[in-house]
C-alpha cells in the first residue's frame, strides 16, 4: 500500500527500501528524539496552564497596544517555559538578527567590551558588531569586541578566554548552533560548563546564549545552566511552523528591560507594541514545536543515515548527539549539490514546481543554491537547504515540520541525484 502512494509522488520501490533499510537502523535514535519531545510538550503545556492562557489571550489589539493581555500572557508562558525572570516576544522584532542585535545593543554601553568566547560569530553579527565595518554597527558607538578561537576538537580555550576577559568585559554571546561552520554545536551542557567558567572569572558579566535552531532539541535549555539572556527568532524553532514573524530574548529581568525600552523607547518599554493578528499563530507556534523539532530531528539524521552509506561525510553523522537541527552533507560536486537541492525543492508543498538556481548574493563570495517552498517565506523550520558553490559542495539541510514530509524530502533528493544518474544504489 505505501509503496503505491511513494510511486504515485515519484519514489521508487528501489529507493524507498534502501530509505527503510536505514530507517531501521535508527529506532533507538527515535524513539529517545520522541522522548525528549513528550517531555517538552509537557514543559510548554504546563506553562500555558500556569499561566492561564485564555481563548481572549488569542485575540490582538491594533495601535499603541496597550493593555494587550494576550501579548503580556505570552511573555510569560515564556519565561515559564525557559525559566527566567522576564522575556520580549514581539512581531516587531524583525528575525534572528534584530533579535541578536537588538539584545546586543541595548545592553551594552559605550567602552564596554563584548567577547565571543566560541570564534566567530554568525555571518549577519559581523555587521552589527562592526567586524565587517557597517553603519550603525557596535563599533561606531564605541563598544569593542575580541574573540577567542576554539581549540583543536571545537575545545573551549579556557585559558585564552581568561586572558580575554578584562574590565571593560560587560557582554559575553555564545552561539550554540554552529550556522554555517564546520565546527560542531555545543550541548547545553558544554554551554553550562562555559558559563561555569566565566562565571568564575567575572561574577557580574552577562552571558548571552544566541539559540537559534537549538530550541526543544534537548530537555534543557542554556537558561537552565546559567545564560542571563537567550534570543532566538520565531520563524525557527520555537515558532512551530506557524508564527509569521517575530523574535523572542528571554533572560534576567534587567537584560529584558533594557532591550524592551531599546525596541520602543525609553519610558514606553514593553508597554506598547500592538501584537496585531499574531498572537493566535505564536501560541499555537510554540505549543507544536516539541513536535515539529522532533520531525526536523528525525529528518536530519535520517539524511545523514542516508548519505553516509552512500560515502559522503555528513556533519554531524547519524550516531552523534544533536543540538540544533542543522545537517549538512559534503558532496565535492556541484552537480550533485544541485541535485539535492532540487529535490528539496520539488518536495516542497508550496512552489513544487520552480527549479532552484545557483545565484549571486550579497555577502557571499560564491554562488549560492537554495531550495524553500515553505508556506512562511524563509522560514527555515520549513523543509529547506542551502549550499555555496565552491568546495567542499555542502548542503546544509534543515527543517520539515511533519515527519513524513521531510522523511519524502529526503527520499526524492536521493530519487533525484538516481533520475539525473549522479548516484547508483
Ligand atoms: C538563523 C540564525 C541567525 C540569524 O537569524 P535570521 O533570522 O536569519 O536573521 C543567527 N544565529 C544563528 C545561529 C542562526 O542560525
Amino acid at each position: 500500500m505505501t509503496k503505491a502512494f511513494y510511486n504515485e509522488i515519484g519514489i521508487s520501490e528501489e529507493v524507498l527500501s534502501f530509505g527503510e533499510k536505514c530507517l531501521s537502523e535508527l529506532k533507538e535514535r527515535f524513539e529517545e528524539i520522541d522522548r525528549i519531545a513528550e517531555c517538552n510538550q509537557l514543559k510548554v503545556l504546563k506553562a500555558f496552564k500556569d499561566n492561564q492562557v485564555s481563548e481572549s489571550c488569542l485575540w490582538g489589539t491594533t495601535g499603541y497596544g496597550y493593555n494587550d493581555f494576550g501579548r503580556d500572557t505570552l511573555e510569560a508562558v515564556y519565561a515559564s517555559i525557559f525559566h527566567t525572570e522576564d522575556a520580549l516576544v514581539r512581531a516587531q522584532i524583525t528575525c534572528g538578527t534584530h533579535a541578536l542585535a537588538l539584545a546586543l545593543m541595548s545592553n551594552l554601553r559605550p567602552g564596554d567590551e563584548l567577547l565571543s568566547p566560541v570564534g566567530k560569530p554568525y555571518d549577519t553579527l559581523e555587521n552589527v558588531i562592526g567586524i565587517r565595518p557597517s553603519r550603525g554597527s557596535l563599533a561606531e558607538y564605541g563598544i569593542t569586541y575580541s574573540q577567542v578561537e576554539l581549540l583543536e576538537g571545537d575545545k573551549f580555550d579556557y585559558e585564552g578566554i581568561k586572558n580575554a576577559i578584562n574590565e571593560r568585559t560587560k557582554l559575553v554571546t555564545i552561539q550554540r548552533s554552529k550556522g554555517y561552520q564546520t565546527r560542531k554545536t555545543f550541548s547545553v551542557a558544554e554551554i553550562g560548563e562555559l558559563i561555569t567558567f566565566i562565571k568564575s572569572i567575572k561574577p557580574d558579566v552577562i552571558c548571552m546564549v544566541d539559540n537559534c535552531y537549538g530550541e526543544f532539541t534537548e530537555l534543557l535549555e542554556p537558561t537552565d545552566v546559567g545564560a542571563d539572556l537567550m534570543v532566538g527568532s520565531l520563524i525557527k524553532n520555537p515558532g512551530g511552523g506557524l508564527a509569521p514573524i517575530g523574535g523572542y530574548l528571554v533572560g534576567k529581568h534587567e537584560c529584558i528591560e533594557n532591550a524592551a525600552v531599546r525596541l520602543t523607547s525609553p519610558g514606553l518599554g514593553k508597554e506598547v507594541g500592538a501584537s496585531l493578528d499574531t498572537l493566535r499563530a505564536f501560541y499555537q507556534g510554540i505549543f507544536l514545536s516539541p513536535t515539529v523539532v522532533s520531525a526536523a530531528l528525525k529528518g536530519a539524521i535520517f539524511a545523514a543515515s542516508i548519505y553516509e552509506k552512500l560515502g559522503f561525510e555528513v556533519v554531524p553523522n547519524s550516531n552523534e548527539s544533536r543540538h540544533d537541527i542543522i545537517q549538512a552533507v559534503a558532496f565535492h560536486d556541484k552537480e550533485k549539490l544541485i541535485a539535492f537541492c532540487e529535490g528539496i525543492q520539488s518536495a516542497a508543498p508550496i512552489d513544487s514546481y520552480v527549479r532552484p538556481e545557483p545565484s549571486d548574493m550579497p555577502g557571499y563570495d560564491s554562488q549560492v543554491i537554495m531550495a524553500a517552498g515553505t508556506f512562511v517565506s524563509g522560514a527555515s523550520i520549513e523543509l529547506s537547504a542551502d549550499g555555496p558553490l565552491r568546495e567542499p559542495y555542502a548542503a546544509y539541510f534543515q527543517g520539515g515540520i511533519t515527519w513524513p514530509h521531510v522523511k519524502f524530502g529526503i527520499l526524492n533528493t536521493l530519487q533525484t541525484m538516481i533520475n539525473k544518474g549522479l548516484i547508483k544504489l
